[in-house]
């Protein structure tokens, strides 16, 4: 991904909003280009897989639970810098804090169901990104 690449998922709070239109906008607005996209649902595993990083956080179990429970957009974005840029695009953890115009301050409900995730570094990002896609499905 050489520090131009990022991962991201539109999460199930902001898919059952119908603010999956809304959301790529903002992204392709801010100068982001889709590299790979997929609208699919993260099973119970697979989400406890794909959070494990966070397995000794005590919001875990919710996370794992929240995140399966319905459907996602996961995405593979481009832009220079794109891991710093798209963060600051998504806003703080939580929506109350988050900055204003930004993804998470319009579209999040609370600090579990934030609407949107984005990689917090490159070699994440590119893990991330591994876990949807193969190399066959990325422009
Ligand atoms: P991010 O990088 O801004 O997504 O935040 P973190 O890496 O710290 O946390 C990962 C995800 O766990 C967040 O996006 C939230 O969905 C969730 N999360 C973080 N903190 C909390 C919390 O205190 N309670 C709950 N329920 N979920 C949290």
């Amino acid at each position: 991904m050489q520090g131009n690449r990022t991962f991201t998922m539109i999460k199930p709070d902001a898919v059952e909003n119908n603010y999956i239109g809304a959301i790529l906008e903002k992204i392709n607005s801010a100068g982001f280009t889709i590299k790979a996209m997929v609208y699919t649902r993260l099973s119970k595993r697979d989400a406890e897989q794909f959070y494990a990083v966070h397995k000794e956080r005590p919001f875990y179990g919710e996370l794992v639970e929240y995140m399966s429970s319905g459907p996602i957009v996961a995405a593979i974005l481009e832009k220079d810098n794109a891991v710093a840029d798209f963060r600051t695009l998504i806003g703080a953890t939580n929506p109350a804090e988050a900055a204003e115009g930004t993804i998470r301050k319009l579209y999040a409900k609370d600090i579990s169901a934030n609407a949107i995730h984005g990689s917090d570094s490159d070699e994440n990002a590119q893990i991330e990104g591994r876990f949807f896609f193969s190399e066959r499905d990325i422009h």
